[in-house]
């Protein structure tokens, strides 16, 4: 078995869709194909979300008018035949009265999420179609009968294991099985959703659920690039790389992959390939658990970081301070990506700001309080680079025109993190680029 996941732009286009259907088909081997929702469609399904939430009746209506057009501009492109193209046109239909439907109604957050798993049911719908005009036989799964999450909004491997499991053993002979990525229920039994980006998480969480030989993530770009292709103009692929120096890019702004998507395939130690769906025979980047060569491999950013010093001269020799400074953390569910310690100060960097002023609150507490927004970790990341001779240096060198903020280097041996502010972060993601990759 093996998982086959298309993002958005992989399936944006009736032609793509159809680029994606030979790619499925090339091979007879037992496959799960995760779907994103076409390119534009969550972003317009969040335009329209939070335009209900503020009460913007007529501009939500606008802007679903303006998404259905472009359905209704698809589906005759995609589908030939008369009985296909009448099925295309219900589907689009009953999605849209769905949304228009919403209209009428008071607006909530479990609503929004509805709004937001519309994208991923068209895509899948429309592709499902695409194989029974083309007599292909497939399964169709609905991702909601089996992907779950649980009050901490983690995915719930075990009982998705079990639930995909046993629906699969309906189908022992079939060889094609079409789900959604990125939508699945919570504890409350709603429709939620995997966070954006999250179709390739929904992909490593079932490759992981049937234990596949492989998670094939299907995309624009011919694998992890050494630097983010959107900034910087030479950047070129990347052939290999572990799981933790995936895990890392990703994490910290590779966008290519969700933050989230390594951990399950590399908990079943389940290779992970990056492909391009335009140039299938590229070949990519394949994550595994080998770990491969020395030295820098790949820079990544995170933007959106806020930074929070907490200065106290009772710190000085005071043992228990830092719990004492994690545990307001812990109470407010927030994640901290990078510390460094001093004397009598502790810094750390948070991305989520739902809880910030409680937080600060709390940290006052113990000293005195400073918060910094705006800021950016850029991560340079390779085998035990922490440990190659002379990385660090060359890494200053690259950015001695920018103030750097924090310095993370020695948590791990595949990962160096530097926080700046984010107006630097073009020029700095630029700098290292000429400076680290000889080519
Ligand atoms: P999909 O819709 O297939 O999930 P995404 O847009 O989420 O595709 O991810 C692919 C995009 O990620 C690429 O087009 C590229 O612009 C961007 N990207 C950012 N950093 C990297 C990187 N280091 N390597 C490759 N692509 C990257
Ligand atoms: N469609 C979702 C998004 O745009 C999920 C995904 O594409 O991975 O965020
Ligand atoms: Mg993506």
């Amino acid at each position: 078995m093996k998982i086959m996941k298309f993002g958005g732009t992989s399936v944006g286009k009736p032609e793509r869709m159809h680029q994606v259907k030979d790619l499925i088909t090339r091979d007879s081997e037992k496959k799960i194909v995760v779907l994103s929702a076409l390119s534009g469609t969550t972003n317009a399904l969040v335009s329209i979300g939070e335009a209900l939430a503020e009460g913007k009746k007529d501009l939500a209506k606008e802007r679903i008018d303006t998404l259905h057009k472009h359905y209704l501009a698809f589906f005759p492109e995609l589908l030939k035949t008369e009985a296909a193209r009448k099925k295309g046109e219900k589907i689009i239909q009953e999605h849209f009265e769905f949304l228009n439907i919403l209209l009428k109604i008071s607006f909530n957050e479990a609503i929004n999420r509805d709004i937001l798993a519309q994208g991923e049911l068209l895509s899948t719908k429309l592709f499902y179609t695409l194989l029974q005009e083309l007599d292909i036989k497939a399964v169709f799964l609905p991702a909601l009968d089996f992907m779950s999450i649980d009050e901490n909004n983690e995915p719930e491997l075990k009982k998705i294991s079990e639930k995909l499991k046993s629906i699969l053993a309906n189908y022992p002979q079939d060889r094609i099985f079409v789900t959604q990525g990125y939508i699945c229920k919570n504890h409350r039994n709603e429709v939620d959703n995997l966070k954006r980006g999250g179709s390739d998480y929904s992909a490593s969480l079932i490759g992981a659920a049937v234990n596949s030989e492989v998670v094939e993530i299907w995309t624009d770009i011919d694998g992890m690039h050494n630097n983010d292709p959107r900034v910087v103009d030479k950047t070129r692929p990347i052939a290999q790389l572990s799981f933790d120096e995936a895990a890392e890019l990703a994490y910290f702004g590779a966008k290519i992959l969700h933050p989230a998507s390594i951990w399950p395939a590399q908990h079943a130690n389940i290779p992970v390939k990056l492909l391009n769906t335009m140039e299938p025979n590229a070949p990519g980047t394949t994550i595994t658990s080998k770990e491969q060569g020395t030295g820098v491999k790949a820079l990544a950013a995170k933007d959106g970081i806020t930074a929070i010093k907490i200065k106290s001269t009772r710190m000085l020799l005071a043992y228990g301070f830092l719990r004492k400074v994690f545990e307001v953390f812990e109470k407010y569910k927030t994640s901290i990506d990078m510390i460094t310690t001093s004397e009598v100060a502790v810094s750390v960097t948070i991305d989520d700001l739902t809880h910030m002023k409680q937080i600060v609150k709390e940290l006052e507490a113990f000293g005195t309080v400073e918060v910094d927004k705006n800021q950016t970790i850029i991560s340079v990341v390779g085998n035990m680079i922490a440990e190659s001779k002379g990385t660090l240096a060359n890494i200053m060198d690259c950015l001695r025109d920018y103030p750097i903020r924090m310095v993370s280097y020695g948590g791990s041996r595949h990962n160096v993190s530097l926080l700046v502010e984010a107006k630097y972060k073009n020029d700095a993601l630029r700098s290292l680029n000429e400076g680290l990759f000889s080519w």
